[in-house]
């Protein structure tokens, strides 16, 4: 068996490992990536939010995937019927980019992966991580590839990015039930030949046909376009247990998209994925980080999930080198409970988008350009931002004010606010 020492070692190649190799690399330490998949793979989460730029940015990754023509991403529409409610980022509260990208995932993360490779990062793909064990702070992987050969890496820190293979809360038990409520999603791309040109066939939208239930609608640069369903396990399964049959069927429900996506085939067999969301009881322990959906899994509704991935991601690697260089990293404050700050905040948000009072707020009319912008930074990701009061007042604005908007119906909601 071989065996190899390094003195961090990342699980998974996917936003979350990637963003935490490219910092790594660029401070100079001895890192080794193992992915159990090969690239390109089939993987969801496509509408990415302003923030992740900060990420790509500090792991040498913007230029390469920049470069890429990804098609650009500037704000998000959500349909209810007749009415239509548009963010645009660079109208938010917060400082920070403005836009970002909607992307193919298997070829966004097909790029990283190569420019990881061509920046000179160790990175073996078709290697899956069997087992750990850990001595103190030292871990010991038995990774295998695709022949069967297993090589045994002892790493000083262990970085899981491993996604919903979620390898260390399942050795480790770290498992929770999340706090939301069960849902469930089916997607799938086609080939978007009835795409409208101009702004109307590039919007990145959100079309909602109950209160729980949505369709997204995910226009890419290749001319292909990401179309799913996502609403509660049940109404999802009651569509019926033929992937294609289902999506088709949920296509229908959508009269702003029915012309548009009715009579297209899928490119590939629909993929569901049943009661998405994920949790653990701790994200760190003696000599390993847990990381983006490895660790916890929210809501696609406002496409927070990269953004938790890349924005935990690297702060792991920079923790992580603080600590194999020597200096003592308090894990619990300056890890756990700040991604936890921000996943209180998006978790808020998407438990009041599903019931009803976020939705409240985002199609009363006339706006408040001050709520909108406020609001506006929170969907951008900038949610650790303590300036903004819908970040600190996160568990009471949105249901104060539609609480307020229901008793004053027809009245403004500026003086409430
Ligand atoms: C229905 C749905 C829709 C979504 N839509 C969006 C969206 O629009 N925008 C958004 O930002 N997010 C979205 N997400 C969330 C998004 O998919 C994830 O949050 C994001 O991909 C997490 O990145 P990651 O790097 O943590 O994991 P991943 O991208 O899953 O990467 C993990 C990698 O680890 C590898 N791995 C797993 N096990 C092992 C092992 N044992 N050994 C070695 N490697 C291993 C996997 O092969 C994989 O490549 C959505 C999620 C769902 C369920």
């Amino acid at each position: 068996m071989n065996v190899e020492e390094v003195d961090i070692l990342i699980i998974g190649a996917g936003p979350s490992g990637a963003v935490a190799a490219g910092y790594l690399q660029k401070q100079g330490v001895k890192i080794k990536v193992v992915e159990k998949s090969r690239f390109p793979r089939i993987v969801v989460g496509e509408s990415l939010i302003p923030r992740v730029m900060d990420h790509f940015d500090e792991a040498g990754l913007f230029d390469a995937l920049d470069a890429q023509g990804f098609e650009k991403k500037f704000g998000a529409r959500f349909i209810r019927g007749e009415d239509i409610c548009i963010f645009d980022f660079s109208d938010k509260f917060s400082p920070g980019w403005d836009w970002t990208w909607q992307i193919p995932r298997a070829d966004f993360d097909l790029e990283m992966a190569n420019e990881l490779i061509r920046k000179g990062v160790d990175l073996q793909f078709e290697t899956e991580v069997i087992d750990v064990q850990f001595m103190d702070e030292m871990s010991v992987t038995i990774a295998r590839n695709k022949e069967g050969l297993e090589t045994t890496i002892k790493a000083n820190f262990l970085i899981d990015c491993s996604g919903y293979g979620r390898v260390l809360p399942r050795m480790l038990n770290l498992d929770q039930p999340s706090r939301l409520s069960p849902h469930s999603a089916i997607f799938s791309h086609v080939r978007d030949v009835n795409r409208p040109v101009g702004e109307e066939g590039s919007l990145i939208s959100f079309d909602i046909l109950e209160t729980q239930v949505w369709l997204w609608v995910i226009p890419f640069s290749n001319g292909n376009t990401s179309v799913g369903i996502v609403g509660p396990t049940s109404f999802i399964d009651n569509l019926g247990a033929d992937t294609t049959v289902a999506l088709n069927k949920a296509i229908q429900l959508s009269d702003y998209y029915v012309k548009r996506f009715g009579d297209l085939p899928f490119i590939f067999e629909p993929r569901k994925l049943s009661n998405y969301s994920t949790a653990v009881s701790k994200m760190y322990g003696k000599g390993y980080a847990l990381t983006g959906n490895s660790s916890e899994f929210l809501d696609p509704v406002f496409s927070s999930g990269v953004c938790f991935a890349t924005e935990s991601g690297i702060l792991a690697a920079k923790l992580a080198l603080r600590q194999v260089r020597g200096e003592t990293v308090d894990w619990q404050s300056e890890f756990e409970d700040y991604m936890k700050g921000g996943i209180a905040v998006f978790t808020t948000y998407i438990q009041e988008w599903y019931t009803g009072n976020l939705q409240e707020l985002f199609y009363h009319r006339p706006e408040n350009p001050e709520v909108k912008r406020s609001i506006c930074a929170i969907l951008a990701g900038y949610v650790w931002d303590r300036n903004n009061p819908f970040v600190v007042k996160h568990d009471r604005a949105v249901k104060n004010l539609a609480h307020l908007i229901r008793m004053s119906k027809g009245e403004q909601y500026d003086s409430l606010c």
